[in-house]
């Protein structure tokens, strides 16, 4: 597995050889030793904060080591913003500083909130949610049944906390019409992004 995700990492840097940078911010060697030294440990009490490797100031909360390893969300992240950017660009490289300083907490239960949208706009009260996406760039998400971050809804709460980057608000009611941002090719996008993390099988 590890083997693979290199694999993939060498992919996506050897993209920007071509004179195309946008994956350099997530190759900053002065940060290596405290990714290094930043990792979860089963001996000291949970939960704990761990910085996700390449992303400056992105962390996540786990309550358990292997959810998830490190490299798997850094890696995540990674491809999606690769899809991002194919999709919709990044001017002023805002959805990469929103990246960089995003917070994951990663829940063992679904959680019950008042009001939710689904997909298609439609109101749903005491909903329950497997993701969450909050100001202050903090995304929480169900850890799933079956350790697999394609299965979670991070790539949805990653799109979430994009739009608020660039649009100042999140659009909590997806391609609904009450709040604009979100459309058809968010949702699209979503899903190829869902199909590559598979493919590398985390
Ligand atoms: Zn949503």
């Amino acid at each position: 597995m590890k083997k693979t995700i290199l694999l993939l990492i060498v992919l996506l840097f050897g993209t920007a050889c071509s004179g195309d940078h946008r994956f350099k911010i997530f190759n900053n060697p002065a940060a290596q030793k405290i990714y290094k030294s930043s990792h979860c440990n089963a001996q000291r009490p949970f939960p704990q904060m761990i910085l996700i490797p390449f992303f400056n100031k992105a962390t996540q909360i786990v309550s358990r080591c292997n959810t998830y390893e490190k490299h798997k969300t850094s890696l995540a992240m990674i491809v999606f913003y690769q899809q991002w950017y194919e999709h919709f660009g990044d001017k002023n490289k805002t959805v990469r500083y929103m990246l960089e300083d995003v917070m994951i907490e990663w829940g063992d239960k679904k959680k019950i909130v008042k009001i939710a949208y689904d997909v298609e706009g439609n109101l749903i009260k005491e909903a329950t949610v497997i993701g969450l996406a909050r100001s202050g760039n903090y995304i929480w998400a169900w850890k799933g049944y079956n350790n697999k971050i394609s299965e979670t809804s991070l790539i949805h709460e990653l799109v979430h906390q994009a739009l608020r980057a660039t649009n100042g608000t999140g659009d909590s009611d997806h391609e609904g019409r009450r709040y604009k941002g979100w459309t058809w090719e968010h949702t699209s996008m979503i899903i190829k992004t869902k199909n590559m993390l598979r493919t590398f099988n985390i």
